[in-house]
């Protein structure tokens, strides 16, 4: 059984508990840079990215988290996760941090105002059967990428047509949607695998 930690600074930690737990993982909020050595992966959820920015920072977090995902920590982060998880971001707040790790450039907040909030059918590589039911709630895009970064979902029509909205690199995964707030664990199941080295 592996041990998830779910970064628990700021945003919806226990619906992605609930999701881990579902899966027989085992889930803990983590809060501290100690409790980094002691799981075998880490979700970095949806909430508010310069707020866990700066709390990360605060908590004497950002540094632990650098290290534990530059030395191959596999994570998953959703939405604001997504915004931690990159490399390089657009329209962040001054002084904005991430923890990185997945070589792209995400725009916070990219859907814009009228569209704060929608669904798409997202269809996921490596994830059978129906396309994602996907969330979005303020979410980010993903603006480009680097070569080693897999493009695993894309909008699939309308305005915004061809946005990616998941990718992975190596054992780092990152949605802009919510799916701990739908009901469908597949994509966590997917990083569940990922951290147990199957997938
Ligand atoms: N807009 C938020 C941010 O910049 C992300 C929203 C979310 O996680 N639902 O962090």
């Amino acid at each position: 059984t592996p041990t998830i930690g779910v970064l628990a600074l700021q945003g919806d930690v226990a619906e992605h508990q609930r999701v881990l737990d579902g899966l027989g993982a085992r889930s803990v909020p983590v809060l501290r840079a100690e409790q980094l050595d002691r799981v075998d992966g880490l979700v970095v959820p949806g909430g508010e990215s310069t707020t866990m920015s700066k709390l990360a920072v605060r908590y004497d977090l950002m540094e632990p988290l650098r290290k534990h995902v530059r030395s191959g920590l596999p994570a998953y982060g959703t939405c604001a996760g997504m915004i931690m998880l990159a490399d390089r971001i657009l329209d962040g707040t001054a002084g904005q941090e991430t923890i990185g790790g997945i070589d792209m450039t995400v725009r916070r907040n990219a859907f814009g105002r009228q569209t704060e909030s929608f669904e798409a059918a997202v269809r996921i590589d490596g994830v059978a059967g129906d396309p994602f039911d996907a969330v979005f709630i303020r979410a980010p895009w993903v603006e480009s990428v680097g070569p080693g970064v897999a493009v695993l979902g894309q909008v699939p029509r309308g305005e915004r047509a061809g946005r990616i909205v998941a990718v992975r690199q190596g054992s780092l995964l990152a949605t802009s949607f919510h799916p701990e707030l739908t009901g469908d664990a597949r994509i966590h199941r997917l990083f569940v695998d990922m951290v147990k080295g199957h997938a």
